[in-house]
């Protein structure tokens, strides 16, 4: 296999030119990071996701975690990476200073994220859940929980974790089941049973600090009924030293089709007599506090998404230009198909994470509580398509991979068998691809009667019109304002019928979140493609290159991908009486 290389000319340009950097400068906080700064970031991050977490990749996936003894223990070389990981500073880059992080913006540190997840994804996996305990436990944790948690995870000498899934409790939390029993002094014994818990146990940290949904005896049913615990590994003292072991056990790790080396945990919580845990915020608001936690991780895995279509894209090109079958195969019309809708597909969603990460960024910092607000609504809309869209994409972009190499891809060698297996589980965790768009849908379309996504349209509209009569951008203009009209109409069409005929709506759900992507994304390459015709006058050889792929690139996506809106259109529209018929499954 190939190492990884990041595709650094690509994040800068979207620093560059797509993202405006100098007004995310200007939100209070962030001290004012050049963009010769934020690029050198990116050259250490890339050095360390090349040189470092790459080459562990698929030793990693052949090898697995291992449970022995009682104890998991992660493969060869995992815990050399982890100690320079965290001594870099790298699990600290967008934590606030006062906690101990590096206060860079999140636009930026999600292009780190993009290279460790394409680097080595059961790696990126650790960090990522220890940085959603960290939000957890700073936005609602006590300062006393705070105090004695906080700088050891962000620094990295602990890990987090996330415990919500129950065998009976999987998408569905209203039937979590783990129970906590108060002591009186202010903590609770916990016990119960959580499944699929990503890092749930290794050898990597001295202490793993677990977050953990469970019902206080007495709490209301369902879901105003759960709480929020932390319970670490090992007890804390006030001082913030670990000691006695809790009463929280690894009794098993799953044999999975891929993130081998991701231990997936079944986690025994109170065998011996009970597990002490701390409440995070108040009673019965857990899934509340969660949900703030699961959409920083939700954005994450989207993350997840990107990074390894852009791996599975550098795999299968390289491939594509050794290989000859009748002359190189990347000379043949339809493996060139296949490079370019990995590509197309691979920059549209990293510029739309991108763009999002922005207003993730703007909502926490702005300075004026309109543009905050604003900023929130976008963000919101954005998180499940981000989730739902790249990941799915990354299945599909990890399989075209495949495609690409012909039956070498089928063997594990090329590592682009890798690849899929490990891309597989993000449409799954974090919340099913179902689970997003039901989200999308309920939450974030339905409540406003559909004001967010309305005023998103209306920029898309806006550039199409801008580029209606732009000669070498014209019939991609057209297209893409053929592919927002569509995504009017599905739009409409869910939020006026939502109320009044809502499963045929439903079979709608995962067909609107696919269009609300393609479009999304269709409109920030429509965007970068105009940009790159304005840079290109001025264009030394090098960057003029870029710039022309960008813009053909932006082409490709126009005839292939925006193309798929109408039909989806139809499918929301119109496709859910057939899907509802009895007597059909
Ligand atoms: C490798 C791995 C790592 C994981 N890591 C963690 C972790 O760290 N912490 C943690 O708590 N959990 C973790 N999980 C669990 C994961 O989040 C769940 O598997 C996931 O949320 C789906 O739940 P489920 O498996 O019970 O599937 P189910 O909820 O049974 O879903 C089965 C199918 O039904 C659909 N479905 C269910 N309800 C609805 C609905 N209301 N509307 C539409 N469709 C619906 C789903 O979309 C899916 O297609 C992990 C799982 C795996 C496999």
């Amino acid at each position: 296999m190939q190492e990884y290389h990041a595709p650094l000319a690509d994040m800068r340009f979207v620093l560059r030119e797509l993202v405006d950097w100098p007004s995310l400068m200007k939100l209070p906080g962030f001290g004012e990071v050049s963009l010769d700064v934020a690029e050198a970031v990116l050259e250490e991050a890339a050095k360390f996701a090349s040189g470092v977490l790459s080459p562990l990749n698929r030793a990693g996936d052949v090898q697995g975690a291992r449970w022995q003894d009682g104890r998991v223990l992660t493969a060869d070389g995992w815990k050399q990476a982890y100690a320079r990981f965290a001594a870099d500073g790298w699990s600290a880059l967008s934590c606030g200073t006062e906690i101990g992080g590096q206060n860079l913006p999140r636009t930026l540190s999600a292009f780190a994220e993009e290279m460790w997840n394409g680097a080595n994804m059961a790696f990126a996996l650790c960090p990522m859940l220890t940085r959603g305990t960290v939000d957890a436990i700073e936005l609602r944790g006590s300062p006393a929980l705070q105090r004695r948690y906080l700088a050891k995870l962000v620094s990295g000498e602990w890990a987090g974790t996330m415990n919500l899934t129950e065998p009976q409790a999987g998408s569905d939390l209203a039937a979590v089941r783990t129970r906590a029993v108060p002591l009186g002094d202010g903590r609770y014994k916990l016990d119960g049973q959580k499944i699929f818990i990503t890092y749930g146990d290794h050898d990597l940290t001295d202490n793993i600090v677990h977050l953990v949904l469970a019902r206080i005896a007495g709490a209301p049913a369902g879901v105003k009924g759960i709480s929020l615990f932390v319970v670490p590994k090992f007890l804390v003292d006030a001082g913030g030293k670990p000691g006695a072991r809790n009463d929280v056990h690894c009794v098993s790790i799953e044999n999975k089709l891929g993130i081998h080396a991701s231990p997936t945990c079944v986690l025994a919580y109170g065998q011996n007599g009970g597990a002490i845990g701390e409440i995070v915020g108040e009673e019965n608001r857990g899934l509340e506090y969660m949900f703030i936690m699961m959409n920083a991780a939700r954005y994450s895995v989207g993350l997840e998404g990107v990074g390894l279509a852009e791996r599975a894209y550098q795999t299968a090109l390289a491939y594509a230009r050794e290989r000859v079958q009748s002359g190189p195969i990347v000379g043949h019309p339809d493996v060139r198909r296949m490079l370019l809708l990995m590509k197309s597909q691979t920059e549209a969603m990293r510029a739309l994470a991108a763009v999002a990460a922005v207003s993730l960024d703007a909502a926490r910092l702005h300075p004026d509580e309109a543009q905050r607000r604003q900023a929130q609504a976008f963000a919101d809309l954005m998180i499940p398509v981000v989730k739902g869209w790249c990941t799915e994409n990354s299945v599909d972009i990890a399989s075209l991979g495949i495609q690409v190499h012909g039956g070498v891809g089928f063997v594990e060698e090329t590592g682009a068998a890798q690849l899929f297996r490990d891309a597989r589980i993000t449409p799954i965790y974090e919340g099913t691809t179902g689970i997003q768009a039901n989200d999308l849908i309920g939450r974030k379309l339905v409540r406003d009667e559909g004001r967010a996504a309305e005023a998103v349209i209306e920029q898309m509209r806006s550039l199409a019109r801008s580029l209606a009569g732009d000669g070498e951008l014209s019939a991609a203009a057209a297209a893409f304002a053929g592919a927002v009209d569509a995504l009017h109409r599905a739009v409409r069409h869910v939020v006026d019928h939502h109320a009044t005929d809502r499963p045929a709506v439903m079979v709608g759900a995962v067909p609107l979140l696919k269009l609300f992507g393609i479009v999304a994304g269709g409109w920030q390459l429509l965007r970068s493609a105009s940009i790159a015709q304005q840079r290109l006058a001025s264009a030394d050889a090098a960057a003029a290159g870029f710039y022309r792929a960008k813009i053909g690139t932006a082409r490709f996506y126009a005839d292939h991908v925006l193309s798929q809106a109408t039909g989806l259109a139809h499918t929301i529209v119109h496709g859910g009486a057939a899907a509802l018929t009895d007597g059909v499954l």
